[in-house]
C-alpha cells in the first residue's frame, strides 16, 4: 500500500467533480477523502501502486465535461490507513471560487426529457452537473443553492437523494430540480389571460399562427417568431423597432441548420459545442427563410436549442423560429416577468413565463468563421465569463472599462481577466445602468476591488466618463489608446509581449491627434505604440451623420482625394439626395463639423456608397457587411493604391483606388467582381505596409484586430497574402475582434503601464 495527495486547480467545482474522483477511487480500489477548498480540489488517497498510477492517469484523462483542469500537484507518501473513501466537507471561506458558465442541456438530460418512462419526462428545467445554468442564476459564491436563483424551491424527497448520492450525475447539481419540486411553466397572452393546455404545445402554435411570443430564456428574454413567414417576421421588425439589422434563427437541428446554410466541420462543431452560440453561416439560395430576416446579406445566424425548454418547443414547431433579444433596439435584454411584461407588451403577442428568475442578464452569444478559426463576435452566455489566462500575475487588481459600442468590461485579478459578457452599445441609461450592475456582481463574485481603471481615450464615451466619476479617489486611472487596446487584446490572448506589427481597422477610435483613427498599422507592445502607417485622412461632413448616410462619405472621398476635376464631384453629388447637395458642398469646402479621419470602416463605407450599395446604414457596419455579401471571392482583380511617405511612417492613399471602383461600377462591369477587386486592393495595401514596416523595424509577428476582420473575405485574403510573405500572423480566438474584446487590451496595457509604480 502507498498513498498519493493531489491538488487540482482549474473550474473543478460545479462540475460533477468530487463525484467523478469518489468513483475513479472505487474503480481503482482506492480509500482516502476528496474535499473542495475555495481554490482548489484535495485529494488523499491510499492503494496499490497500479490503482494510485491508474487513478492519477484517468484524473487528467477522463474529466467531466465542463472541468477545465489548469495545473495538477501529486505528491507520493507513505499510507495513511484509510478505511473507506469518501466525500468530506468542503474547506471554503468567503474567497473566490472558480465555476463553470452557462451549458447546454447534456446527451443524458435530453433522453430523459424524451423518455416517457422517467420522471422529468417533458420537463423544461431538467439539468444536471454537466448541463444548465449557472452564472445566469447566482447571486454570489460560494456556488451553492442558498445562494442562487433556485433557493425558493426546495428539494422534494427525490431529488434530494440524487443531490446527496455520489454515484449519481446530479450529486451536487445546485439548480437540480423536477415536476414535483422545482419551477413552473405557463403561457400568458398580452391581454394577461392565461393560455389552456400544455404551454408549449400552445406556444407552438400560437408561432404557427404568425405571433410573436417572448419566451424567458437562460440569459434572458428571447422574442421568437416564425421564421419562414414574412408577415411575422416584418411585424416583429415593426414592434421591436429593429430595422435592417439581421436576425438569429434557432433550427430545431443539425439537419435543420444544413438544410438553410452551408457548413463546415468546424461550423458544425461551433454549432454543437456546449456553449451553443449563434454561428453566422453562408445561407444557401431558395431556402423558406423569410428574405426580412437577413435582408441583403447572405449569411444566416444560427443556433441549436440549448435549454429544455428550447428542445421542446423547437420539437412541437418543427422550423426555424426566429429568435432574437427580447428588448427594443438599443435596449439590455429583458431578464424579470414584469420587467417583460412593462417592456415587451407592445411586441409579444404573448409570453412563455416561468418562475425560476433570472440573476444576470446574458445574451446569445456569436460566432463566425475567419480564416478557418471559429472566432467570437459576441461573447455572452456560455462564454463569459470564464476566465482568460493572462500570461503574468497582477499585484493589484484592474478595471478597464472598455468601449462604447459593444461594450464589455474586464476585471483582472492576478493571472486571470473575468471579461463582461456583452453589455451593449453605453449610449442611454438601461445599458449603463446594465454595466453598473454586472460589475457590481462581477466584483463580488470574483472578490475584486479594482486598485488601477483603463478606460478609453474619448472624452464623451460612457465608459470613459464612468472612469472619471469611480467614486475612490485613490485608484489609480490609465488612459489607453483605442487602437493600441485593440492589438494588445490580441496579444495577450496568445501571451504575446515582444513588439508586433498590429493592424488595427475598425470603424471609430478616438487618435493621439484628436482624428477619428480606424485604418491604423501600430508597432506596438503593451505598454508603448507607434502609428508607423495609416490611411490618408478623409473628411468626415456631418460627423456622425456620414456614419449613417455612406454617401456623405463617399463625397468626402470624390471631394479631397479622388476628384480629377470639378465634373467628376457634379457626377457624383448627383446622385445624393437632392436636400442635401447644398450643404454637403458648403461642409467641404468649409470643413465645418467635418471631422478628419482615417478609418477603415468607412474607406469600406465610401466603396459600398460609390457602387450604390447601401444608400442609409441601419445598423453599424452595414454597408460592409453588403459589400462582403457582393464580393465575388473567385475573383483576384485588384485596383491601384498609392503609398506615401509621412515622416518616418507610411500613408496610404485609396484615391485611385475609389477611382478605379468608380469608373469600372459606371462602365456596367459586375458589382460582385467591382466588390471583390475593393476587398482584395485593401488586403494588398495593408500587406505592402506590412513588407515596409517589417524591413524598417525588423519585426515579423503581424496581429489583426479592429471590427473590419469581422470581415471574412477581408480576413482571408489578407491572411492569404500574410502568410505568402512569411509573417508570422496572429488573430483573435477569445474575444471578439471589435470593439466587445478592447477592455482585455485597455486591462493589459494599464497592468504594463503601471507595474513598476
Ligand atoms: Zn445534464
Ligand atoms: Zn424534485
Ligand atoms: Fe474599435
Amino acid at each position: 500500500m502507498q498513498g498519493l495527495s493531489v491538488r487540482v486547480r482549474g473550474i473543478v467545482q460545479g462540475v460533477g467533480f468530487r463525484p467523478f474522483v469518489y468513483q475513479l477511487a472505487e474503480r481503482y480500489g482506492l480509500t482516502g477523502w476528496v474535499r473542495n477548498t475555495n481554490t482548489q480540489v484535495e485529494i488523499e488517497v491510499d492503494g496499490s501502486e497500479e490503482g494510485l498510477k491508474g487513478f492519477l492517469h484517468d484524473l487528467l484523462d477522463c474529466t467531466p465535461p465542463l472541468a477545465r483542469i489548469d495545473a495538477v500537484e501529486s505528491e507520493r507518501r507513505p499510507a495513511s490507513g484509510f478505511t473507506c473513501f469518501e466525500i468530506i466537507e468542503s474547506q471554503l471561506d468567503a474567497g473566490w471560487q472558480s465555476i463553470p458558465p452557462d451549458a447546454a442541456t447534456c446527451e443524458a438530460c435530453l433522453s430523459e426529457l424524451r423518455d416517457p418512462g422517467e420522471r422529468r419526462y417533458g420537463y423544461p428545467f431538467t439539468n444536471c452537473t454537466h448541463c444548465g445554468p449557472r452564472f445566469t442564476i447566482i447571486d454570489s459564491l460560494p456556488y451553492d443553492r442558498d445562494r442562487t436563483t433556485m433557493s425558493c424551491f426546495p428539494m422534494c424527497g427525490d431529488c434530494r437523494r440524487e443531490y446527496e448520492d455520489p454515484r449519481d450525475r446530479r450529486f451536487h447539481a445546485q439548480p437540480i430540480a423536477c415536476p414535483a419540486c422545482g419551477p413552473k411553466l405557463w403561457l400568458q397572452m398580452a391581454d394577461g389571460g392565461l393560455a389552456q393546455g400544455d404551454p408549449i404545445e400552445a406556444c407552438a402554435a400560437l408561432l404557427k399562427g404568425g405571433s410573436i411570443v417572448a419566451i424567458k430564456g437562460l440569459g434572458g428574454y428571447q422574442l421568437a417568431c416564425d421564421a419562414t413567414n414574412p408577415e411575422a417576421v416584418a411585424r416583429l421588425r415593426a414592434r421591436k423597432r429593429r430595422w435592417g439589422k439581421p436576425f438569429a434563427l434557432m433550427v430545431p437541428d443539425l439537419e435543420g441548420a444544413k438544410q438553410l446554410c452551408e457548413t463546415t466541420a468546424a461550423e458544425i462543431n461551433a454549432l454543437l459545442s456546449r456553449e451553443r452560440p449563434i454561428v453566422l453561416l453562408k445561407q444557401r439560395p431558395g431556402t423558406s427563410v423569410a428574405q426580412d430576416v437577413a435582408p441583403g446579406i447572405d449569411t444566416l445566424g444560427l443556433m441549436l436549442p440549448y435549454t429544455p425548454l428550447h428542445h421542446l418547443l423547437m420539437r412541437g414547431f418543427a422550423g426555424p423560429l426566429v429568435m432574437t433579444s427580447g428588448n427594443l433596439s438599443e435596449e439590455p435584454i429583458a431578464i424579470g416577468n414584469r420587467e417583460a411584461v412593462e417592456r415587451l407588451s407592445d411586441v409579444a403577442d404573448a409570453f412563455l413565463f416561468h418562475d425560476r428568475d433570472i440573476y444576470a442578464r446574458y445574451d446569445d452569444s456569436v460566432v463566425r468563421a475567419l480564416g478557418g478559426a471559429i472566432v467570437p463576435i459576441r461573447r455572452a452566455r456560455s462564454y463569459a465569463p470564464a476566465p482568460i489566462h493572462l500570461p503574468f500575475t497582477a499585484r493589484r487588481d484592474i478595471l478597464a472599462c472598455g468601449a462604447q459600442q459593444k461594450n464589455t468590461f474586464c476585471l483582472v485579478k492576478e493571472s486571470k481577466a473575468f471579461l463582461s459578457q456583452h453589455i451593449g452599445e453605453l449610449e442611454n441609461l438601461e445599458t449603463l445602468s446594465h454595466f453598473e450592475s454586472s460589475l457590481q456582481a462581477f466584483r463580488q463574485l470574483f472578490r475584486v476591488d479594482p486598485r488601477i481603471i483603463a478606460h478609453d481615450m474619448h472624452p464623451d464615451y460612457l465608459s470613459t466618463r464612468f472612469a472619471h466619476d469611480y467614486p475612490d479617489p485613490s485608484v489609480m486611472r490609465v488612459v489607453v489608446q483605442h487602437h493600441h487596446a485593440h492589438v494588445v487584446s490580441a496579444m495577450a490572448e496568445h501571451g504575446i509581449a515582444e513588439p508586433v506589427i498590429g493592424v488595427a481597422y475598425d470603424g471609430t477610435g478616438y487618435g493621439t491627434d484628436g482624428a477619428v483613427w480606424g485604418g491604423e498599422i501600430l508597432v506596438a507592445d503593451w505598454s508603448s505604440f507607434k502609428r508607423v502607417g495609416h490611411l490618408r485622412y478623409a473628411p468626415m461632413p456631418g460627423g456622425e451623420a456620414a456614419i449613417r448616410k455612406p454617401y456623405r462619405m463617399a463625397a468626402g472621398y470624390v471631394w479631397s482625394l479622388c476628384a480629377a476635376s470639378e465634373a467628376e464631384f457634379e457626377a457624383f453629388i448627383a446622385t445624393v439626395p437632392v436636400g442635401e447637395r447644398i450643404i454637403l458642398r458648403r461642409q467641404l469646402e468649409t470643413q465645418l463639423n467635418t471631422p478628419l479621419t482615417s478609418s477603415c470602416g468607412r474607406l469600406f463605407d465610401a466603396a459600398a456608397a460609390l457602387l450604390g450599395v447601401c444608400r442609409e446604414a441601419l445598423y453599424e457596419g452595414q454597408p460592409a457587411v453588403e459589400l462582403e455579401a457582393l464580393a465575388d471571392p473567385q475573383v483576384d482583380d485588384m485596383y491601384p493604391f498609392d503609398l506615401l511617405r509621412d515622416g518616418d511612417g507610411w500613408v496610404v492613399d485609396p484615391a485611385a483606388t475609389l477611382r478605379a471602383l468608380w469608373c469600372d461600377f459606371r462602365a456596367g462591369r459586375s458589382i460582385s467582381r467591382v466588390a471583390a477587386a475593393f476587398h482584395n486592393t485593401v488586403a494588398a495595401f495593408t500587406l505592402a505596409v506590412c513588407r515596409a514596416v517589417r524591413d524598417e523595424h525588423s519585426l515579423n509577428r503581424v496581429v489583426l484586430s479592429g471590427g473590419c476582420f469581422q470581415n471574412a473575405l477581408l480576413t482571408q485574403r489578407l491572411l492569404e497574402g500574410l502568410v505568402a510573405a512569411e509573417f508570422e500572423v496572429v488573430t483573435h480566438r477569445l474575444v471578439p475582434p471589435n470593439d466587445g474584446g478592447l477592455s482585455l487590451g485597455q486591462a493589459v496595457v494599464a497592468h504594463a503601464l503601471t507595474a513598476g509604480d
